[in-house]
């Protein structure tokens, strides 16, 4: 439609100020819950996409009051300075559950919200096929179109959130405090193995406490065998290892320092060509996360299975029928064979 095209030219050609206005519009349409809007927002998204993927995209993750939004702010009014423009997105697994926000979005960032060169969006609610990141990584492609470089998504420390993450950006960051050495609970191997760099904060607290963590995270990594890739020799220079440093976000102790190392690890994944494979293996990973999810909603949508579905629920918590035997049969309820 013309206000679509309208759209997509102030996005992609616009004075800031109107790329800014077009991106928060087209969010609210990807958002939206309306069949209509959904199919405006997919040819929009369809038109866009030659002119996204030209970002780093970082996500940040880590624990409520570890750091996340004071190191976002002080890393992207860094970056603004040299340059870049910043475009923040959030997802907080906890807004879909309670309404409520772990993220607490409206208070943060106020230095770094009021710049032209950044955008900051707060975590939608998962929208009608679910999943947390389910508008996010969308929004993330408009951002792109729009010409920002740097795409930040964070999120809390929760599994499913953290996961859905890393699998949308180049390079997942964890944040940890400084105690986090002396816990044994901090190190979750599945969240380690999804981190290509840790950062300890809060480092002007207590500098012992942060570098003892990173010496004791260092050598959890090589035990878990994520420093050195098994396949190649560790010490090779051509691959990516994860990394630990230490840093305070409050104090902007380490920003230039955090940011060499990303571009690092970008050098590197950009050379080896992991960072180009991550990206095809993150889009087929999601076109088939958004086809299950499209087929569970289609079925328990579909009124065949929502009739039968109260009785078999019933038969197998009685146990009088097998949940295979009543899970082939509400599939085989949509109109096909299952085998
Ligand atoms: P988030 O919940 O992970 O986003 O954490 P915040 O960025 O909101 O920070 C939580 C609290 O820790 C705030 O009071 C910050 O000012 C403080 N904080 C963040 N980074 C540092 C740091 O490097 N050093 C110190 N001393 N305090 C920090």
């Amino acid at each position: 439609s013309n206000v679509d095209r309208t759209l997509v030219d102030d996005l992609t050609g616009g004075p800031s100020y109107a790329q800014r206005r077009a991106l928060a519009k087209i969010i609210t349409l990807l958002e939206s819950t309306r069949l209509d809007h959904r199919h405006r927002a997919d040819d929009v998204l369809n038109t866009l996409l030659p002119k996204t993927g030209n970002s780093f995209r970082l996500g940040i993750s880590g624990v409520p009051g570890v750091g996340k939004s004071t190191l976002i702010e002080t890393l992207g009014l860094y970056l603004i300075e040299q340059g870049h423009r910043v475009a923040v997105l959030a997802i907080d697994p906890s807004s879909s559950l309670s309404g409520g926000s772990i993220l607490g979005d409206k208070t943060r960032m106020e230095r770094l919200s009021v710049l032209d060169n950044a955008f900051i969006r707060p975590s939608p609610s998962s929208g009608t096929l679910g999943g947390v990141a389910e508008k996010t990584r969308e929004a993330m492609l408009v951002a792109e179109a729009a010409g920002f470089d740097v795409i930040i998504v964070e999120t809390v420390g929760v599994g499913q959130s953290e996961i859905a993450v890393a699998g949308m950006t180049d390079l997942f960051l964890l944040l940890q405090l400084p105690n986090a050495g002396d816990d044994l609970q901090a190190i979750k191997k599945g969240v380690m193995e999804l981190a290509d760099l840790i950062v300890i904060n809060k480092a002007d607290i207590d500098m012992d406490a942060a570098m003892r963590a990173q010496l004791f995270i260092s050598s959890s990594l090589r035990l878990l065998g994520f420093q050195g890739n098994p396949d190649h020799a560790s010490h090779d220079q051509a691959f990516w290892h994860p990394t630990v440093m230490t840093m305070s976000a409050l104090q902007g102790q380490g920003i230039p320092e955090l940011w060499e190392k990303i571009c690092h690890f970008q050098t590197i994944q950009q050379a080896n060509g992991q960072l180009q494979s991550r990206r095809q293996q993150q889009s087929g990973a999601w076109m088939w996360d958004r086809i299950d999810a499209g087929l569970k909603n289609a079925f328990r949508n579909h009124p065949e299975v929502q009739k039968l579905l109260p009785s078999f629920i019933a038969q197998v918590n009685q146990g009088t029928m097998a949940s295979s035997v009543a899970a082939r049969r509400l599939l085989e309820a949509m109109g096909h064979e299952f085998f």
